[in-house]
This record gives C-alpha cells, structure tokens and sequence, in this order.
C-alpha cells in the first residue's frame, strides 16, 4: 500500500533519513524502531509530506505521492497520530474528534457519517463516550492518547501511522493503546507504527525495521527482530552502529 523507495529526507539541507526503503502492506502493522533521533518520525513526517524530500519516491496506492502536499495526502486516507498526543486543550473530546473528520465532510452523506464514525471510536475507547463534554486538556495522558488516535480515526484512514504512542505512558496503558491497534488490524486497517518500546511495538507487528542514524540497519519479521544484534546496537548510540 505505502513504499518508500531510496528516499533521502531532511531538514535544512541535513540528512535525517539516508536511502531509507520501506514497505507497508495492505492489512498490516509494520513497526519501526530505534533509539532517539534515529529518524523515526521523520519516516512518518515524510509520508505525510512534511519533510524535504531530496531523492527517491514514495508511492500510495501505486500513486506517486513524492511532490504531493500535505493536505492531498490526508485526503488519499493517509492520518497521522502525531508525537506528543496534541489535542487541543480547550475543546472538549467529542470538538477534539469532530476536527478529525474534516475530511469527510463534504462527502456523502456527512450527518450520517459523522454518526456511524463517532460511534465506532467510542465503541473503540468506551472510556471517551462518558467523558465526551470534558475538555481535552484536563484528561489523563493515557486519555489524551485515545482522543489523539480516535481523532485520526474519525477521518476513516487507510493508512494510520503512530508516532510514539507509548511516549510518557504507564504500561498497562500501552497495553490497551496496542491491543486497540490489534482490533483495527482485524478491522482491515493498515498500520504504521513509530516506538521506541522496540519489544511490545515488534512483537505486535507483523514486519519490523530496526533504525539507527538515519537508516534501515535490519528488518524482517516483527518476531524474528526481537532478537537481532541490530537491534541491541541501535540503542547502544552512533558508535556501535558506524
Ligand atoms: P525521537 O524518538 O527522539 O523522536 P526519532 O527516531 O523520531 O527520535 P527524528 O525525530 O526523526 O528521530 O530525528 C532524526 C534526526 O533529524 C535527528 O538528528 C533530529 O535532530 C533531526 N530533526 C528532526 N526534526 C528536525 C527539525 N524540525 N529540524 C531540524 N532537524 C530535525
């Protein structure tokens, strides 16, 4: 569904992503991992075409999506759950999960929609249905997130990429973050997910990449990854990987 082929990525004319390769398939999750500054969410930014591209080609759908803008590729289903939760704080969840369905707004049917999509995230995250008036920012992180990924949902994506879901979460929330990600699985939905909780986010997935500085240093399985020296170096730092 999504390829990344050779793709050179950066900010100000530095590299952040070095001929990065990368393949998402249509009805999997496909993790990628690595330490900090590894280039994680900058694989996520770029698909979503914030990021300067300097060479190689991404492609969704088997459309060329390399010079495209942000906007068009939110509205081919590509959506983002950004770093850091950021919903608005002053809106209340159900005026957080409405923005997320501009786009399908002026499509058919939109009242009905926005009902059938409302439902089926609260019947994701039961917790938002009785807290739906409360206003964003007064709710717990682990209540944040699942604003975050109910927002993203509402736009009904095809592709749904998570950057660091886990970051500043306590574990049996992760847990129920990950097995919501393995419900939309068996849903249909394509999943791309950034961590840096390389063991939970590889053996949910079932491909991984492992990254370090910029590049792809192993993929494979997400199982097989769990394991791989690749792996233990990445988070080691720039030395043991050079
Ligand atoms: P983290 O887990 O810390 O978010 P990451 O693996 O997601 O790490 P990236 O955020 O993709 O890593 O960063 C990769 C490299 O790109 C780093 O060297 C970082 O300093 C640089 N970088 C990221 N965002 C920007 C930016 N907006 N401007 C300049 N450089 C950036």
């Amino acid at each position: 569904m999504l390829r990344l082929e050779q793709v050179s990525a950066g900010y100000n004319r530095s590299i952040a992503l070095d001929n990065t390769s990368i393949e998402i398939p249509e009805g999997k999750i496909v993790s990628v991992v690595g330490a900090n500054g590894a280039g994680k969410s900058t694989i996520v930014n770029t698909v979503s075409r914030l990021v300067t591209v300097y060479s190689g080609k991404i492609t969704f759908d088997g459309r060329d999506i390399t010079a495209s803008k942000p906007a068009a590729v939110v509205d081919m289903g590509i959506v983002q759950v950004p770093e850091g939760r950021q919903v608005f704080a002053p809106l209340t969840v159900e005026e957080n999960l409405r923005l997320g369905f501009t786009r399908l707004a002026s499509g058919p049917n939109p009242a009905q929609k926005y009902r059938e999509r409302l439902d089926y995230v609260l019947d994701l995250f039961p917790r938002l249905r009785e807290r739906i008036t409360q206003r964003a920012g007064t709710m717990s992180g682990g209540e944040q997130q699942m604003v975050a990924v109910s927002r993203a949902l509402m736009a009904e994506p095809k592709l749904l990429m998570l950057d660091e879901p886990s970051l500043g979460l306590a574990p049996m929330i992760v847990d129920q973050i990950f097995e919501i990600l393995q419900k939309l699985r068996r849903d249909g939905l394509t999943i791309l997910l950034v961590e840096q909780h390389a063991d939970e986010a590889l053996q949910l997935a079932d491909y991984g990449y492992v990254m370090a500085v910029g590049r792809v240093r192993a993929e494979g399985p997400g199982n097989d990854l769990r394991d791989h020296p690749a792996l233990r170096q990445s988070y080691l730092g720039r030395e043991a990987v050079s």
